[in-house]
């Protein structure tokens, strides 16, 4: 869970990838980086916080240049380090290299082993630093072959941008687990991890990388070439963008992400209708698309049950007994006028650990709503993800051990209903055999890690528990 900019051949390079960041903010809310070439020196500026708080205007005045990447960044609480915020910054032989990187390698352990032995010292517990040491050890030929030679020995999940002196390098993993697009600013060319950075800069979208594919910017010239291990692996783009992760106004994995997921609640609906319902209404914001689509395809009024505080912040009141729900109220408020006496359909794009879902039905019955039946727009998560996002631990996904009946037990509703992984997969334009969909079957399609491993990855530790 992280967002990615490239910015090549632009005069203020660091302004436009700080802006993309802006867009890309909802991919990592937790530190923000941004580095700059400028034919002869490198520039960087990394801070802790959200994108507008980890740069001002003297440090953007500072990232000189006219290349530049970015990098937003999440993380769970055990690695929120200022070592660990990228973009990774390395010198060798006299030039600079700087790396940012989105998703989680697999064959860190075997990486880790292999290089500590050779002698390497890492500055960070990253996986993208492992990228830079690989690199510099396949330095052959022209820079395409070395970057192909170095990233053929890594397995997992990686869109990553590296700013090598002047020039861009954007690229994709052959399984094409996260998104990465490419667009046109002006003389330049922009990669992003999302296209809704490139409509906030006022960029062309050109099109997504290929799984696999590897484009080198430099100025004005853009060269697309293929890893050797292109199609050699099952492209297997993670759904859960999708279901949550991205932004509705991007399109990713050729399709856009509001019409996926009404599309998802409009299936939802056909699965599992609700009879003599009032209205639909969405756990705000990241059910309102599924929800729309639900109310659309059975003609049922949409309603807006809870409304979202946009002024939140960071709260460091500690909630006395009295405010006991402080926490889930400052955020949603339930409007009693709308609730009071009603059979309420109630969308959310899925249940996690199921904690938040059972605060806000308790606050939708204590705004009076009479029957509450909840729709949840993907199928049971029931596996922990190993190639970035930010799953707990099995023990912790509620849908690893409890029925869907214990589940709308513990959330205290009266019906729940998912949607199956036919369903989700049939409403996809892509075919759904090109989805990683490993949270909801267990079925890995790259080896993940061994829980024996001593170099887990932050977002993989959940594998010892
Ligand atoms: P809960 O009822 O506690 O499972 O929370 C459900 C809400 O958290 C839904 O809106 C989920 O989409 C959202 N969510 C999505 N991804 C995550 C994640 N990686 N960790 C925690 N919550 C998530």
């Amino acid at each position: 869970m992280c967002g990615i900019i490239g910015v090549s051949k632009h005069d203020e390079a660091a302004k436009v990838a700080f802006m993309g960041l802006y867009a890309l903010q909802h991919r990592g809310e937790e530190a923000a980086g941004i580095a700059s070439f400028d034919g002869k020196d490198i520039y960087i500026t990394k801070n802790q916080g959200q994108v507008a708080d980890a740069f001002d205007e003297r440090s953007l005045a500072s990232l000189k240049g006219y290349a530049a990447i970015g990098h937003s960044r999440y993380s769970t609480t055990g690695s929120s380090n200022i070592k660990n915020v990228q973009p990774f910054l390395a010198m060798h032989k006299g030039k600079p290299i700087a790396v940012a990187h989105n998703g989680n390698l697999t064959n860190t352990e075997e990486l880790y082993l292999k290089l500590e032995e050779e002698g390497a010292i890492f500055q960070t517990t990253m996986d993208s630093e492992i990228f830079v040491h690989l690199l510099v050890r396949a330095k052959n030929g022209n820079l395409k072959d070395w970057m192909a030679n170095a990233l053929s020995q890594v397995e997992g999940a990686y869109s990553v941008v590296f700013l090598v002196g002047e020039t861009i390098i954007g690229v994709r993993d052959p399984h094409g687990f996260r998104p990465l697009c490419l667009g046109k600013l002006n003389d330049g060319y922009i990669l992003a991890s999302e296209s809704c950075a490139l409509d906030l800069i006022n960029a062309q979208f050109i099109r997504e990388l290929e799984p696999g594919e590897m484009v080198v910017l430099q100025g004005d010239k853009l060269e697309s070439h293929f890893l050797p291990t292109k199609g050699k692996a099952r492209i297997t783009q993670c759904i859960f963008e999708n279901i949550y992760f991205a932004r509705p106004d991007s399109n990713i994995f050729g399709d856009n992400v509001y019409e996926v997921r009404k599309r998802l609640g409009a299936q939802l609906a056909k699965e599992h209708p609700v009879k003599g319902a009032d209205f639909v209404m969405a756990i705000p914001d990241s059910g309102n698309y599924a929800a729309l689509g639900y109310a659309q395809e059975l003609g049922i009024p949409l309603e807006v049950g809870m409304i979202r505080n946009h002024y939140i912040g960071r709260t460091f009141i500690q909630p006395s007994q009295f405010m006991r729900d402080f926490r889930v109220r400052v955020k949603l408020n339930p409007i009693s006028a709308v609730l009071k006496g009603k059979k309420v359909i109630v969308v959310e794009d899925s249940i996690v650990r199921g904690t938040t879902s059972r605060s806000r039905i308790e606050v939708l019955r204590s705004a009076g709503a009479k029957e509450i039946h909840m729709r949840i727009s993907c199928p049971p998560i029931k596996s922990p993800c190993f190639y970035g996002i930010d799953f707990p631990s099995k023990k912790e996904l509620i849908a690893s051990d409890h029925s869907v009946a214990q589940i709308a037990e513990f959330i205290k509703v009266d019906s729940l209903e998912y949607l199956s992984l036919k369903g989700m997969l049939d409403v996809m334009k892509s075919p759904g055999n090109t989805f990683c969909y490993a949270c909801f079957t267990g079925e890995y399609p790259v080896k993940i890690p061994s829980n024996q491993s001593k170099y887990l990855l932050e977002g993989q530790k959940h594998i010892n528990k």
